[in-house]
């Protein structure tokens, strides 16, 4: 199951990982063609304003060819051997001359390049700097935006100035796209994995449950079912031959024994069913805790033991075995998980909102929050120094949480640690 669980984990990171760094190569690879795509886009633009600027009657621009191959303007004389690098010559002079006379317009550039973008499909509104040698910037066409981040390559302009011009935009709509992408893909993998771990854990809980609850049930009716059908029968025998001289004790031993001997077996039939049937009758609550009590004091002779009723309650409808099995068990424990000289538990019946209220208080040990809901579980015991040498199952408590659903009602736990707990059970009235 482990190593099954391992290799899907490890496969799923491997395939996570892959498509990862296969989104990431992609977006790269886009961003770059955007850069290329945009870059040449901004030379093509540079080239068709400075033709068209050439053509603009108001600048008054003057340059010369002389012998065919000696490019002239100003005092400035260039070799040249093409058309294409007469062309060239005459474009970064012009622009000399543009900047000089302060007639550049940034924005004619812009709009030029703006046309050319759209038609490839860019709509993105990009910001035009134009940046002197050292690169400061010395003009731009929109006010500076911290949200620009992709830049085109810087296209130089100009023969004696030898400035640069870069566009800015706006991360390209595919940027956002892999970047969701990506997220969707680990929001996805990320729920696959957890649903998968969640999966392999409750199949572990299942079969660990089944296991212990298998060993538990068998280890109960080894432990319990014979010691008490041998414990039944001498007393049994004690009384008829009046062996020992304090009948009424063994009487009592003998009746206690019995009603341990029902209680196991109904804890035994309660456990190897799901859900519990609970058959309502008015119950003596005051004799009911008495009986149990008056037990608990005479085998605990240390222990304190009360229990207190509200006046006005008098036969609520209760089951009259399951419920005193509950209370048994919390008095059992609250003796049992307590290392003061003196255990102290307080009973208390009440009724409130529709509800009785069965409120079990002990000064013992405590129990940690974290394990408030594990205790419910069958054959769960806390891993505690404090605990071991006490014997038990780890079915007390759940068998009180199935006769608590039993009865749609509900347990809450108030417990500090050294100073004791408070169990307080809710059985609706009807
Ligand atoms: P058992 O007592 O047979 O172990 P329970 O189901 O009654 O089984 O209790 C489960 C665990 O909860 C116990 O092992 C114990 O550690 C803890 N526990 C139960 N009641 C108390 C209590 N009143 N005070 C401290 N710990 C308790």
């Amino acid at each position: 199951m482990k190593i099954i669980g391992g290799i899907s984990i490890f496969l799923l990171t491997a395939i996570m990982l892959l498509q990862v760094s296969w989104l990431n190569s992609m977006r790269n690879t886009k961003l770059h063609e955007f850069q290329e795509k945009s870059s040449s886009l901004l030379q093509r633009s540079i080239n068709d304003f400075l033709d068209a600027e050439f053509m603009y009657p108001q600048h008054t621009f003057s340059c010369s060819m002389l012998d065919n191959h000696i490019f002239h303007w100003k005092d400035t004389s260039v070799h040249i051997s093409s058309p294409t690098e007469f062309h060239f010559m005459l474009q970064q002079v012009l622009y000399d001359h543009l900047y000089k006379n302060q007639l550049l317009n940034l924005q004619r550039l812009d709009s030029i390049y703006k046309q050319q973008l759209s038609r490839q499909g860019i709509t993105d509104t990009p910001v035009l700097y134009l940046k002197n040698e050292i690169d400061e910037t010395i003009l731009q066409t929109h006010a500076q935006s911290t949200h620009r981040t992709v830049r085109t390559n810087p296209v130089k302009v100009g023969y004696e100035y030898k400035h640069t011009i870069v566009a800015l935009f706006h991360k390209p709509p595919f940027f956002h796209d892999t970047f969701w992408h990506l997220i969707l893909e680990f929001i996805f993998l990320g729920s696959f994995t957890g649903c998968l771990l969640w999966q392999l854990q409750m199949t572990k809980n299942k079969l660990q449950t089944a296991k212990i609850q298998s060993m538990g049930i068998a280890h109960l009716e080894h432990e319990l079912r014979k010691p008490l059908a041998t414990l039944i029968n001498i007393t049994h025998d004690w009384i008829i031959q009046e062996k020992p001289s304090d009948k009424k004790i063994l009487e009592l031993i003998h009746a206690r024994l019995l009603k341990i001997s029902d209680v196991t077996e109904m804890m035994l039939f309660a456990l190897k069913q799901d859900e519990l049937k609970i058959e309502r009758t008015p119950i003596d609550i005051r004799q009911e805790l008495e009986t149990t009590v008056s037990m608990f004091r005479l085998l605990k002779k240390h222990a304190r033991i009360d229990y207190q009723i509200r006046e006005d309650i008098n036969q609520p409808l209760l089951d009259n075995v399951y419920f005193s099995c509950v209370v048994a068990n919390l008095i059992d424990n609250g003796i049992k998980y307590n290392k003061k000289p003196k255990p102290e538990v307080r009973i208390y019946f009440e009724k409130e909102a529709g509800n009785w209220i069965l409120r079990v208080e002990d000064n013992g040990i405590g129990i940690p929050s974290k394990a408030f809901n594990r205790i419910f579980r069958q054959f769960y015991r806390i891993e505690d120094k404090r605990t071991y040498s006490k014997t038990g199952f780890g079915l007390g408590l759940a068998f009180i949480k199935k006769v608590t659903d039993a009865y749609k009602g509900s347990i809450t736990i108030k417990s500090i640690q050294e100073q004791g707990t408070v169990f307080t059970i809710k059985f609706p009235c009807i």
